[in-house]
């Protein structure tokens, strides 16, 4: 796909991509300020095409860039934000997309684009036929899911069985929408799979589970696909929350199965609910950084006393959820049930002085008050636009603010691991502000905090009281 490029040095290619972008700014500018009042439908439709095929052009491009800067053709070079920065964080802040956006980019890119080997000599794309038709605009990108998706679900087989289906599957892309190529793949995966064809090997590629974006009510919704032998435990566990049993809020553990109107569906999610307090009741899970694995949630004195007369008292208004060290939202309603199961690490702060005045915890939980007052005054990772929760954090000493030198929480801070590598390296430097936050200074640009930190920073909330 790439013997049609011809080769130009670093200024003359600059010089004329940028001309060529400005070009199509030009044109885009044209075309936005002309008038389609009159040019009829299926003038439209045309127009329509063409922004679509351009759509699908630019994506390549974009894509064929991400490869280059993974393994850059001309050496590593300079990168916005200064050394040490991740590519993928440089890139997520300057093109504000989610992180999970950019690692997906460099995922499809370095299947489409060629790489070279450690002599240097090139190796065609993983997937060839698909690679040409994204760089020629002949398809978009649900059509770069769908034959991804195709291609990754068939059991291990031969090479250029694998091309022959991929060259089929991108050829259906070019001519169908996505919906058909995916059909087309299920097809193909049916006719190839005779039983015993998929191995243990191809169930660990394919396993996994995704917890997705907490919705505005709390709810998260899940996909995944889970390996027989997990299936088999939900299974058990789903069998001990049978019609009667395990009913929430029932006051008993078995109640009369008739007055039981959970569905299947909601008595499966009450299983795996049951399955995990026990796990984590257990104390067989070890450790997670210094602390028992529990969950950690945070709030404070005013809340959790409105939250408790909220309970008894319709005409009090429930207030905000706690945060949990996963970086979720937990409401009141729901901490004050895990709290009564005994199997918590609750932090209390009060509203002013983000101080602990209050920590109830199990038993077995010795001391590692310094990481959950973390967790209540940092929340997530400190450097600033990091989203990081709580748990995937490690501590991070500023020294210069202890006044004794001591460890002491005032001075200890979370940073997500690469974040804490950043200033281990030298990379970025932290102070401590008057408030007693960590701010961050990355590549020489003025200290700043993460404004993730504190809801009040993003978006001042009434008093409820
Ligand atoms: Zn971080």
């Amino acid at each position: 796909m790439t013997a049609a490029r011809s080769f130009l040095f670093a200024d003359a290619a600059r010089d004329r991509v940028r001309a060529d972008l400005d070009a199509i700014d030009a044109a885009l500018d044209r075309l936005r300020e002309t008038s389609t009042d009159m040019v009829g439908n299926s003038f439209r439709v045309e127009l329509t095409e063409r922004l679509e095929h351009h759509h699908r052009v630019t994506r390549g491009l974009t894509y064929r860039m991400f490869a280059e800067m993974a393994d850059p053709p001309d050496g590593a070079g300079h990168l916005p934000g200064g050394p040490g920065v991740r590519l993928r964080d440089a890139l997520a802040t300057r093109l504000r997309l989610v992180p999970r956006e950019v690692t997906r980019r460099f995922k499809v890119a370095a299947r489409i684009t060629p790489s070279r080997s450690i002599t240097g000599a090139i190796i065609a794309p993983e997937l060839p036929v698909l690679a040409e038709a994204v760089e020629s605009g002949a398809v978009g990108e649900d059509h770069i899911t769908e034959v991804c998706k195709a291609l990754d679900a068939l059991p291990p087989i031969a090479a250029h069985e694998k091309a022959t289906i991929e060259a089929t599957l991108v050829g259906h892309a070019r001519t169908q929408d996505a919906d058909f190529v995916a059909d087309v793949g299920k097809r193909i995966a049916d006719t190839i799979n005779p039983d015993g064809l998929f191995d243990d090997a191809h169930r660990k590629r394919q396993r996994g589970f995704t917890i997705h974006t907490q919705g505005p009510d709390g709810m998260s919704r899940c996909s995944g696909n889970l390996d027989p032998e997990t299936r088999a435990l939900v299974e058990a566990t789903v069998a001990a929350v049978r019609p009667g049993h395990h009913v929430p809020d029932a006051g008993a553990d078995v109640v009369d199965g008739a007055t039981d109107t959970r569905t299947g569906a909601q008595r499966m999610h009450d299983a795996l609910k049951l399955g995990l307090r026990a796990g984590i009741g257990s104390g067989s899970l070890g450790t997670h950084r210094g602390i028992p694995v529990t969950v950690i949630a945070t709030t404070t004195v005013a809340d959790l006393d409105q939250a408790a007369h909220a309970m008894t008292d319709p005409d009090v208004p429930m207030p905000r959820p706690a945060r949990t060290g996963g970086g979720s939202s937990l409401p009141m309603r729901d901490l004050i049930r895990l709290a009564a199961n005994a199997v918590h690490y609750l932090a209390v702060f009060d509203d002013h002085s983000d101080r602990p005045i209050y920590l109830a915890r199990s038993k077995r939980i010795a001391t590692a008050d310094q990481r959950i007052v973390c967790h209540a005054r940092d929340q997530g990772c400190t450097r600033p636009g990091c989203t990081r929760p709580g748990y995937q954090c490690e501590v991070h000493h500023a020294p210069d603010w202890s006044a004794g030198g001591t460890t002491d929480a005032d001075s200890l801070y979370f940073a997500c691991g690469p974040d804490h590598t950043l200033v281990t390296r030298g990379h970025a430097t932290t102070t401590v502000t008057d408030d007693g936050r960590l701010a961050w200074s990355i590549g020489g640009a003025p200290p700043t905090v993460n404004p993730l930190q504190r809801d009040a920073d993003l978006h001042p909330r009434p008093s409820h009281r």
